[in-house]
């Protein structure tokens, strides 16, 4: 359940709301001369309170965390999935690629005639996921911070479904990108 169906449910039921998540933005600050590439990647991200990188992110790091509305979370958040994640590179249509990734998607029942709907449909999950913080920090460095987010689909092939993570990198403003379509189960 996510924090907006809990809210529905409460209302419908009579309960008592569930708290409001707590979201911060991450803002660098320009007080020394050097500055570290990974904390200016990190400038106006933003992250649920639970899952924020390591802060303060090193010594005389001089960073401050600020908390952000979580409405503005909700409605001002965006993801995107650019196709070419899917057809050529997922797909391996160009057959340039040796990750073998098509192999997994073809048991599945994928091929390149649902590149769009795979594209439409990681990009509605990976928005949801991430503004309800259920996605997990990856790798931080110097092309900032990677976050994986868990995705489901239902087989093609069979009656079931199959989920694997996702990866994005998380850009300022409540925007994430698609950075591997399938990062592993
Ligand atoms: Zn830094
Ligand atoms: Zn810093």
């Amino acid at each position: 359940m996510d924090y907006l169906s809990d809210v529905m449910k409460a209302a419908v039921w009579g309960e008592v709301p569930p708290q409001v998540p707590k979201w911060n933005t991450w803002l660098h600050r320009n007080l020394s001369e050097t500055h570290c590439q990974e904390c200016l990647k990190l400038d106006k991200c933003w992250f649920s309170k639970e899952k924020t990188p390591k802060w303060p992110h090193h010594p005389f790091c001089h960073c401050v965390l600020e908390d952000i509305s979580y409405n503005g979370v909700l409605t001002k958040s965006s993801a995107e999935c650019a196709y070419s994640k899917f057809d050529p590179y997922l797909f391996n249509t160009k057959k340039t690629y040796s990750h073998n990734k098509e192999i997994l998607f073809n048991q599945w029942g994928y091929t390149v005639t649902e590149a769009k709907w795979l594209q439409e449909e990681v990009t509605k999950q990976g928005l949801k996921k991430y503004t309800v913080g259920d996605y997990m920090l990856g790798k931080l460095d110097e092309k900032g911070q990677r976050i994986g987010i868990r995705v489901e689909i239902p087989r093609r092939d069979k009656v079931g479904s199959v989920s694997f993570i996702t990866g994005w990198m998380v850009y300022p403003n409540g925007q994430i990108k698609l950075v591997t379509p399938y990062g592993g189960r």
